[in-house]
């Protein structure tokens, strides 16, 4: 077929506990064999998710927006820095 999908890792993660030994997305809860390396294993909502598919769309506004929500929740949700850190600040090209 020729495409490789990507792999990606970059998610803030937290262990699931309870015993279990895997770690999940901090954002979403979803665990990491279950995501898998895909961004369509994370929730529709998840913050991660959302800010990769900004960043792919490369739509300027849809960015900007989601920063504004991603920071809101920096001080309060843990994880929310790291999907800050994926999100390009206004003016980067
Ligand atoms: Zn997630």
């Amino acid at each position: 077929m020729g495409d490789t999908p990507e792999y990606h890792a970059d998610y803030p993660t937290r262990p699931i506990g309870g015993g279990n030994p895997y770690h999940c997305c901090s954002m979403c809860g979803r665990s990491d064999p279950s995501i898998n390396g895909r961004i369509e294993g994370h929730a529709v909502d998840c913050l991660y998710r959302r800010a990769k598919e900004a960043v792919a769309s490369g739509d300027a506004e849809l960015i900007a927006l989601l920063r504004e929500e991603v920071w809101d929740l920096v001080l309060v949700k843990r994880g929310a820095t790291e999907v800050l850190n994926l999100l390009p600040s206004e003016g980067a090209s």
